[in-house]
């Protein structure tokens, strides 16, 4: 108990002995102690009345005056009055700040409540989404911006996706968001300019394009005449004969590097969605076992197919055809001589699945969340070996993209890898119903 308090009951202790005292001398002992206590009670009711009122009051800074415990308890509701305001005009100092720092950031932010009601947004933020101030305060950011795209986003809520559109205010600027959750029911958009970045991926794009189709051509007379030049009896110089082989060898693979680039180049290119035709997948497999097989000569791997003769999918056969080819022949390239390859096409709850396992030399961990970049080899002198391009999985990565499915890999060094393709449950079509839509 501190001083003040232990000063209270003292002098309430002294009113009520004098009192005792007084009515001892004047015969009436209950009397005087009731008009002491009753004097004490109306102290009190003084002086919270007149804290009432300066609470109520509030902008007067001075305490009223008083004494005892009530002048303590008033000195330091003071000075906490005064310890607050301070830490406000921090906070409010403080508040402007991030204000000013966030109005300088070339990137735009808009502040929304999880319904996507807007609060608050940047300089930046507003000009990219065409926001006005004040009217637009309150309003949801779905019934400004309308566009499917963007409203599918907003409603998907995935942290981790961007999305890119034209700018409501400038159809000729991209825009790329992104949607991050944050504090109590309360979202962070954040938008920025990609003009600049999407035209140079697009000259980028168109680059690779033009130049692997300008290098086919040559490259097809070049690989023309090294055919005939090789099947020639007439040239009998020995080192002659194993130069145009090897002019030949590497002639064809130049000729398989273009191909992909131009493959790739046209699924990345592609604008229109992905064709909806219906792909008998089980007989596409047969075929590609067979070429596999082809490929494994002599050898000797075990290629096994277990299909669901049933499940077929819609999409682009020809586009299927190059990401599962590239992930079978890969299968056979990455496994020594005798070794097994499982093809499976089965479907679950969650959609089709086509997997490649093969019995390989596998793949180490670290490698996996890159290998499918193009140009991404572990091994490049193994790669060149089996002549392949380093651009396989990234056309079975886009193909799939198209597809809305997804490239799973499963891998551990000297035992082996499975890959797999996961396709949504849309794409799947029932052999009979593939019949009627045919
Ligand atoms: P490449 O033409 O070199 O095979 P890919 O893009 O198809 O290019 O594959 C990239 C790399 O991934 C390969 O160089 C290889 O190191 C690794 N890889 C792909 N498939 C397999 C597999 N089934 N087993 C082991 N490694 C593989």
């Amino acid at each position: 108990m501190n001083n003040s308090w232990i000063a209270e009951i003292w002098s309430l202790a002294g009113l009520l002995l004098v009192a005792f005292i007084l009515g001892l001398v004047f015969g009436h002992v209950s009397l005087f102690m009731l008009v002491a206590t009753l004097g004490y009670l109306g102290w009190t009711f003084y002086n919270l009345y007149h804290l009432r009122r300066w609470l109520a009051i509030g902008r007067k800074y001075h305490p009223p005056d008083s004494f005892g415990i009530w002048g303590d308890i008033f000195t330091e509701i003071f000075r906490l009055q005064r310890r607050n305001k301070k830490r406000q005009k921090r906070l409010v100092k403080l508040l402007g700040r991030f204000r000013e720092t966030t109005e300088a950031m070339p990137d735009g932010v808009v502040v929304m409540q999880a319904s996507g009601v807007i609060e608050w947004w940047n300089e930046a933020g507003g000009r990219l989404l065409d926001l006005k101030y004040p009217q637009d305060v309150g309003q949801r950011l779905t019934n400004l911006i309308r566009n499917p795209e963007f409203l599918s986003f907003i409603e998907n809520n995935n942290r981790h996706e961007v999305l890119n559109f034209a700018a409501p205010a400038d159809k000729n600027k991209i825009i790329a968001v992104q949607l991050t959750p944050y504090g109590m029911d309360q979202s962070l958009l954040i938008v920025r300019d990609v003009t600049i970045l999407q035209r140079v991926e697009q000259i980028r794009r168109d680059f690779v394009a033009n130049i692997s189709h300008e290098l086919r051509t040559p490259l097809t007379v070049m690989s023309g005449f090294l055919e005939t030049l090789t099947g020639d009896d007439t040239i009998t110089d020995k080192n002659l004969r194993r130069s145009l082989e090897l002019m030949k060898q590497q002639s064809k693979r130049m000729y398989r590097l273009v191909e992909d680039l131009m493959l790739l180049s046209k699924l990345e290119n592609e604008q229109r969605p992905v064709k909806h035709e219906v792909v008998a997948v089980p007989q596409l497999l047969t075929t590609l076992r067979e070429e596999a097989m082809i490929i494994s000569g002599d050898r000797n791997h075990q290629i096994t197919l277990d299909v669901d003769l049933d499940l077929y999918l819609y999409g682009d056969s020809k586009e299927l055809d190059s990401a599962f080819s590239n992930l079978v022949i890969n299968a056979v390239n990455y496994t020594p001589t005798g070794g097994a390859i499982n093809i499976r096409w089965y479907q679950d709850d969650t959609g089709a699945h086509l997997s490649v396992s093969d019995t390989g030399i596998g793949i180490p961990p670290h490698h996996l969340s890159r290998i499918t970049e193009r140009f991404y080899r572990v091994d490049v002198a193994r790669s060149r070996e089996t002549g392949g391009s380093g651009l396989g999985l990234a056309i079975v990565k886009h193909a799939l993209g198209r597809h809305a499915a997804h490239l799973r890999i499963d891998s551990e060094v000297g035992r082996g890898s499975t890959f797999i393709c996961d396709f949504p449950p849309e794409a799947m079509v029932n052999k009979s119903e593939a019949r009627e839509a045919i």
